[in-house]
């Protein structure tokens, strides 16, 4: 242990992320007695959140908002000891025995970790786009989609998230473009059926952004039909992107990941590196669903006590 690690705290488990993942853990390592602290950046609940209702975790045959669901994650890990910590985190060094994690809040170790970090919205990286963030384009109708009442708008994308939040976002507005750059939905059965029969969206199919446009705020949307290409301009007050995720793992080093970036796990959610776990959307899978991450995240925590015993 190097010197300074000797003179601060060490947990047994340092868990980043505070998702369903990350508080899963944080429930399973709890229960084992470990001490543990979870590191995060945002509010409790990770990317639920942002969703306006969670309906398909089992045992809440109504549906729960995401922000409760969080709320509730919370509860539960800090009731089994969990202390939470809000914090950016900035690099960790996992190589050593004990293992480091520097936040905007300093440093903090711990002998095990789990990373549950998740992903972040991709951008399209057109002209505009970043410009107008925040003016008119978003990346969360749960959000935003109350300010955009009888308004005009466009959602891209074509997987689950894109088709979700353009029908919630029907709510408010009068007119839903959803742009999409293939001929057929991604979303699943259930979610195109409503898609494709609500009044008030309008698919776009085999089209993509070329550019957004406005002074102040959006204006407009440049887009292209892939088909043909001809250009052309789609006049909206509000922009959703949904067009997919890319992991949180810009601040790991030394630990195995795919091409995208996402963490090689075993089924026992082993990572490359002994005593580092990966729970949750950040690590390469089949499914990333909430239920999914609330396994994995027990799993990482029984691991992480076995590897301490
Ligand atoms: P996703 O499934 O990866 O879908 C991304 C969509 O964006 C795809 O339709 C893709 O088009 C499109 N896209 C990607 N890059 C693009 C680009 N540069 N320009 C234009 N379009 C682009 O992402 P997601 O919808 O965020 O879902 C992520 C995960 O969460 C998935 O596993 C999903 O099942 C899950 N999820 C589940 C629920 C639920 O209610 N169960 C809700 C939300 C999310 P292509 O189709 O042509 O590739």
């Amino acid at each position: 242990m190097s010197p300074e690690a000797a003179e601060k705290k060490v947990y047994d488990l340092v868990i980043l992320g505070a998702g369903p993942a990350g508080l899963t853990a944080a429930i399973y390592g709890g229960r084992a007695n470990m001490d543990i602290l979870v590191l995060e950046h945002m509010m409790s609940g990770g990317e639920i959140t942002s969703s306006e209702r969670l309906d398909n975790y089992p045992g809440f045959p109504e549906g729960i908002s995401g922000i409760e669901f969080g709320q509730f994650l919370e509860k539960q890990a800090t009731r089994f000891g969990a202390e939470i910590i809000s914090a950016t985190i900035e690099e960790a060094d996992v190589l050593g025995d004990i293992k480091k994690v520097s936040t905007s809040k300093g440093d903090f170790y711990g002998r095990t970790m789990v990373v549950a970090t998740g992903t972040a919205p991709r951008v399209l990286g057109v002209p505009g786009e970043e410009m107008l963030r925040g003016r008119g384009i978003s990346f969360c109708a749960t959000c935003d989609g109350p300010f955009f009442r009888n308004a005009k708008v466009a959602v891209i994308g074509g997987g689950d998230s894109a088709v979700k939040e353009a029908l919630y976002l029907t709510r408010f507005a009068n007119e839903v473009f959803l742009i999409h750059r293939r001929d057929k939905l991604r979303a699943v059965p259930f979610l195109q059926e409503q898609i494709l029969n609500h009044p008030r969206v309008q698919i776009l199919w085999d089209t993509v952004v070329k550019s957004f446009y406005g002074e102040q705020k959006l204006e407009k949307i440049i887009i292209q039909h892939l088909k043909d290409s001809t250009i052309a301009e789609l006049p909206v007050d509000g922009a959703f992107l949904y067009v997919g995720r890319i992991p949180n793992t810009g601040f790991l080093k030394g630990v195995e990941m795919d091409g995208k970036g996402y963490i090689i796990t075993s089924e026992e959610m082993e990572t490359s590196v002994p005593g580092i776990f990966a729970a949750g959307d950040v690590r390469r899978k089949f499914l990333r669903q909430v239920v999914t991450a609330a396994s994995d995240g027990a799993i990482a925590a029984m691991m992480a006590v076995r590897f301490l015993e």
